[in-house]
């Protein structure tokens, strides 16, 4: 049989990295066995719907090169792929179940389901749903339908006996049915629930592992005995470990600052970003940390997941990202870190800013952090640092190549790199001062640091003026 995942994410605002994890996840599994990667939008919830949501979902999969075989904006034999789009298909399962006395519709108001909610607040048990219409007859039922009520429906799930499956990554799940909820399936307003549309849609769409976050763990007995009932075959389950962030709190879309376009638009690059998501939860067999998505596909094995929360950490995050940076050509380099520097700077120069980005390119973690890396380049005025000051207090031969370079550099014509290392070493032959003594007592008097990029390029980028400015303040 062909693999089918799916990845059937809710259009309800941005898409967090766990989300997009998930979409990872589904994504190897398929590709790995030449499978299909079908994307399902699940926006039966119409309040939680947010504008713009949509095109998130369908950019990110496309900036992360997750191609969709079926979905929205490819279609497929299996659509519509939006499950608002698919509302004339679930009743005719939810009746099928009425019939069989596997569902029922129930009657009860919201003012008794709020009642119910609090005595379940006060008893401090998990609120269930109380079965009041569980026993009306279909005749009783229908008739109070005909005079206008507009009931929902739920599942009648059993109230003795355990439900067990297993799952690939968390082994063999065992419930109780008497815990379980009779849960609504198809609301009043003639919308299924989530938890009932993902359990006819991916019977429909023929999906083979179903790949989604641990959260779904405690619900999936109810979609197993809806799978018995109404005849269909299970899918292979794939629960997903927690993301949870520094304080062990799951990650969610209330961490804006983690959504994917965040990140991107922060300088992350989406090949960053996926082969980082990979490396939380899973572990490959050997050491390597950096994968392709080529690679990913064929070293992926869900059977590596691991069970306990994966930690978010942006730290490694950067790391990883700093390993595609240095790989980047200059154009795309620039592309990352103009913005930023042009948001903090002003407009600037292509030609300078190129030579900057290019010097900074391996010290470079995220686009954005060559504001930070570069200040001393704009900053009018800079302080000397303590340890620099010190430096050139202990240092018998800093005056002097200080006042050599600083005449020298002004009569320089042609300001270019290599002649600024010519000057650099012409300093150092007429003083005989060679290492430290020459180098770090320039680098002090032009930056007012001891550390930063190459000599010979700082000076350059820095210009004649600023250069004159700056060492006025050490002499
Ligand atoms: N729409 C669900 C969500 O966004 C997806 C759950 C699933 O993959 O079954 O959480």
């Amino acid at each position: 049989m062909k693999v089918r995942t799916r990845f059937a994410p809710s259009p309800t605002g941005k898409m967090h990295v766990g989300n997009l994890r998930t979409a990872v996840f589904g994504y190897l599994i398929s590709k790995k066995h030449q499978g299909d990667y079908i994307l399902r939008i699940e926006d039966t919830d119409q309040e939680r719907k947010v504008e713009g949501a949509l095109e998130l979902i369908y950019d990110t999969l496309k900036l992360c090169q997750m191609t969709v075989d079926e979905g929205p904006l490819v279609g497929g034999s299996y659509g519509p792929y939006i499950q608002s789009e698919r509302l004339s298909i679930y009743p005719k399962y939810a009746k099928q179940l009425v019939d069989q006395g596997d569902a029922y519709y129930c009657f009860c108001d919201e003012n008794r389901l709020v009642g119910l909610r609090k005595e379940a607040e006060n008893n401090k048990v998990p609120f269930l749903y109380d079965g009041f219409c569980r026993h009306l007859s279909k005749e009783e039922a229908e008739k109070r339908i005909a005079t206008g009520e507009k009931p929902v429906i739920r599942q009648k799930v059993p109230k003795e006996g355990t439900v067990v499956y297993d799952d690939l990554v968390y082994g063999k799940m065992t419930f109780q049915n008497n815990l379980l909820e009779d849960q609504i399936l198809m609301k009043s307003n003639g919308y299924p629930t989530y938890n009932f549309a993902n359990v006819i849609d991916d019977h429909l769409m023929k999906i083979t592992h179903v790949v989604r976050g641990n959260e779904y763990l405690t619900a999936t007995p109810k979609y197993n005995l809806l799978y018995e009932k109404l005849g269909f075959e299970k899918p292979i389950y794939i629960h997903l470990p927690m993301v949870v962030d520094e304080k062990g709190k799951r990650l969610g879309k209330r961490h804006g600052s983690v959504s994917f376009m965040e990140l991107y638009q922060q300088g992350y690059l989406p090949e960053a970003i996926v082969n980082y998501l990979v490396l939380l939860g899973w572990k490959p067999e050997s050491t390597q940390e950096i994968f392709s998505l080529s690679e990913l596909i064929s070293e992926f094995d869900p059977k590596r997941i691991n069970k306990a929360p994966a930690k978010y950490d942006i730290k490694k995050l950067q790391w990883v990202n700093a390993h595609y940076i240095k790989k980047l050509s200059l154009e795309d380099l620039f592309a990352i870190t103009y913005p930023h520097l042009e948001k903090e700077y002003g407009k600037l120069d292509k030609k300078w800013t190129m030579h900057l980005v290019k010097i900074f390119q391996k010290h470079l973690s995220y686009g954005a952090g060559i504001v930070g890396l570069t200040r001393i380049f704009f900053h009018e005025s800079y302080e000397i640092e303590k340890e620099a000051l010190e430096f050139l207090e202990n240092n018998d031969k800093s005056a002097d190549v200080i006042n050599l370079f600083w005449e020298k550099i002004l009569k320089l014509d042609k300001w270019e790199v290599n002649e600024i290392v010519n000057v650099i070493n012409e300093v150092g032959k007429a003083l005989n001062v060679k290492g430290k003594d020459l180098f770090m007592s320039i680098r002090i008097a032009v930056s007012g640091g001891m550390h930063g990029p190459e000599l010979p390029d700082t000076i350059y980028l820095l210009g004649k003026e600023k250069i004159n400015e700056n060492i006025k303040k050490v002499i």
